[in-house]
């Protein structure tokens, strides 16, 4: 791939990068869709040896294929934007490559937010989505005892994949109120496919306790998880014995690239977007749950705006209602399961906050912001690049944690060099 030029490149391969590459590929633009995952569909299409492609996923990639024009490179990140409408990537298979763009529309979906309680780097604790992930991977799960916990729908996605998997679910707790869980179940008979796909995800929900208001306060065992501390409503705690905690508190933008590219972001910290889903940048769009979280029809739709406005093709007044009755169910999830301060209460100061580089609540705590806090202890400086520990800081600490310097993820020095030797071409 080093050193083509493309009329679009999309980054990110789930509904919303998709949905745009079809629709720009119509036009006969030369069109590249990359993703750092192995294989195409994002989170919600997650395919892997233990779970099959959904037929969604299938009919877009045969759309794609068709195309002819349409480049899909998986195992491919984005690393940093170079000047001149370019990209460095790193490959897999490839190695570092510089791709340059006429338009980009960034799909790079969100991630879940996860909050540290007493003992979640133990083995066996992973986020809800995470769960998800491992089991669509290969992970086995026959026969374990499996605790989810945090908030929103997506606990439930999790719930229906464990049982599937063979799993026994012994509880799912939920930060949210009952009522507020209950009207937000009333309000889906405004969202007919939603209200079904709720109805499929819970069948066999009776014998299923599903504790609200509650909060994993801590995952205990001798080398593994063991059992949960959750905390009822009303402060009283309670143990659960389980082989797996599954938490995650909703889902956030990741918006890393576009603040990389100088994209403006909104207060709740998603890519801002106008009606054609042009970001503040020039030739720069986005689509997708970068732009806000509300699940996959919000994204497919969004997603299909981006890629009609980046080849200059008029969008349909269709398309935009779609997309407008997707973002009220979106604003309706958020309202249900928006955190609560029990939620955000900070764990003991000896609870890891950055689990990269193992630094603590306590040494974090200590200092004013975030920028500080990374420069005195390392926080948010390992593997993820903050991608975990940035969210959680800024969730229980209020902090900023909007700074990004390229490169945006570890990469080899060998692809870190090709960009070095570009910039000296180039200037
Ligand atoms: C862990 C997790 C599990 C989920 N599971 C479900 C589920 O089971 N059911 C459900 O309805 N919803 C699920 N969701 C919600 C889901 O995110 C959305 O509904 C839907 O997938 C959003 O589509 P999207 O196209 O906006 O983003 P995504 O589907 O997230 O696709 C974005 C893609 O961009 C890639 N990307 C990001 N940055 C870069 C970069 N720098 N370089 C290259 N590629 C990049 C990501 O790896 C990802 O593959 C899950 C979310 C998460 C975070």
């Amino acid at each position: 791939m080093n050193g083509q030029h493309f009329d679009v490149v999309i980054v990110g391969a789930g509904p919303a990068g998709l949905a745009a590459a079809c629709e720009a590929a119509k036009t006969g633009a030369r069109v590249a869709v990359l993703d750092d995952n192995p294989r195409a569909g994002g989170q919600v299409w997650r395919n892997g040896p233990a779970h099959p492609r959904s037929d969604e996923l299938t009919a877009l990639l045969r759309e794609i294929q068709a195309s002819g024009n349409v480049t899909l490179a998986s195992a491919a990140r984005v690393i940093a934007p170079l000047d001149k409408g370019r990209l460095l990537i790193e490959s897999a298979e490839q190695g570092g490559a510089c791709i340059g763009y006429d338009r980009l529309i960034l799909a790079t979906g969100a991630r879940e937010l996860l909050l540290p309680f007493d003992g979640w780097t133990l083995p066996g604790v992973t986020g809800a989505g995470g769960l998800q992930a491992l089991i669509k991977g290969g992970v086995p799960v026959r026969g374990e005892r499996i605790v989810i916990a945090g908030s929103g729908p997506l606990l439930l996605a999790s719930l229906a994949t464990a049982r599937a998997a063979g799993a026994q679910v012994v509880a799912v707790v939920e930060q949210a109120p009952l009522a507020s869980v209950l009207r937000f179940g009333v309000s889906l008979a405004a969202t007919p496919a939603k209200l079904v796909q709720a109805a499929q995800l819970t069948r066999g929900f009776a014998g299923l306790r599903y504790l609200t208001s509650s909060v994993v306060r801590a995952a205990q065992g001798s080398g593994r998880v063991e059992r949960a501390i959750v905390e009822r409503a009303g402060g009283r705690m309670e143990t659960i014995d389980c082989d797996r905690i599954a938490c995650g508190y909703g889902l956030v933008p990741n918006t890393t690239l576009a603040r990389a590219l100088g994209c403006a972001t909104r207060a709740d910290g998603a890519i801002a977007v106008d009606d054609a889903q042009r970001t503040s940048v020039a030739n720069i769009f986005a689509a997708g749950e970068c732009v806000g979280v509300g699940g996959m029809e919000l994204a497919r739709a969004e997603g299909r705006l981006a890629g009609l406005a980046a080849v200059d093709v008029e969008q349909g007044e269709q398309l935009r209602r779609e997309r407008e009755r997707w973002q009220r169910f979106a604003a309706r999830v958020e309202s249900a399961f928006a955190l609560r301060d029990h939620t955000r209460q900070l764990p003991t100061d000896d609870t890891l906050l950055c689990r990269c580089e193992d630094v603590s609540v306590g040494e974090v705590r200590l200092h004013a912001n975030w920028r500080d806090a990374k420069l005195h202890t390392r926080c948010g400086m390992g593997a993820c690049q903050g991608s975990i520990c940035g969210g959680a800081a800024h969730s229980l600490l209020g902090w900023d944690v909007t700074q990004v310097r390229p490169p945006i993820h570890p990469a080899q020095i060998a692809t870190l060099m090709l960009a070095a030797d570009e910039d000296a071409a180039a200037h």
